[in-house]
């Protein structure tokens, strides 16, 4: 594999060369931006292996270039990680919950940024490129569209293997209605929220004649999981 490539996102010019600096001399490529519509060129021309976001930007927030990003479908998987001056836990909710794959509060170390960066990556790479998933004996041929339990097919209406499949490539972690919303149907459609509890539903029930629906678990009043671990 070549040099990964990180795009910064940050208008405070001697910041966004310090970052740079410190990726070039870890072994990446870099390029740098100073506000969301140069993010958005420089991403069009070229998609990066990670974007470093910064939260104050002159143009659009950080935060709403990341939600934009997340909602569409060419960048929903790009990894995004937030960087912000801001140490409040409400902050850093709020950008995870628009869909930030980590979350970095200013100052930091070159270090600690870049095992931030290979962390993003390493998840990214596992969840992007795998063909055929596999957890807790569902089996899910992303190249056939074809799932299965234990040797037998599932019959899944599209929706419901949207959700499987965004499941099964983020395991053990929290989604809200709305963040499902985001990911799995896309932010440009309205869906009412109580919609994605039918189709949880129905995805239970195909995976339940296999007792697999345990993998599917609520999260009272956060959202929903996918996880092979026992529900608490
Ligand atoms: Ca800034």
């Amino acid at each position: 594999m070549g040099a990964r490539h990180v795009l910064i996102v940050e208008d405070e010019r001697p910041i966004r060369e310090m970052i740079a600096f410190g990726l070039k001399r870890a072994g990446f490529e870099v390029r740098e931006a100073e506000d969301c519509l140069g993010a958005r060129v420089a991403i069009a021309d070229r998609r990066p292996d990670v974007l470093l976001v910064d939260w104050m930007l002159p143009d659009t927030s950080g935060l709403e270039l990341t939600r934009a990003l997340k909602r569409e479908r060419e960048t929903r998987d790009l990894p995004i990680i937030m960087l912000t001056a801001r140490g409040e836990e409400h902050d850093m909710v709020l950008g995870l919950e628009v869909g930030a794959d980590d979350y970095i509060t200013k100052p930091f170390s070159p270090r600690e940024l870049i095992a931030r960066i290979k962390a993003v990556l390493r998840r990214a790479d596992g969840a992007g490129h795998e063909e055929l998933l596999e957890s807790g004996g569902v089996r899910l041929d992303r190249a056939g569209h074809h799932v299965s339990i234990a040797g037998c097919g599932i019959a899944l209406g599209p929706t419901e293997y949207r959700l499987l499949e965004f499941f099964m490539t983020h395991p053990d972690r929290v989604y809200s209605r709305e963040q499902l919303l985001d990911r799995v149907w896309g932010g440009s459609v309205y869906v009412e929220e109580r919609t994605i509890d039918v189709h949880i539903g129905r995805l239970r029930k195909a995976l339940a004649g296999h007792g697999c629906d345990r993998l599917v678990q609520t999260v009272r009043g956060s959202g929903y999981r996918f996880s092979t671990r026992v529900e608490t």
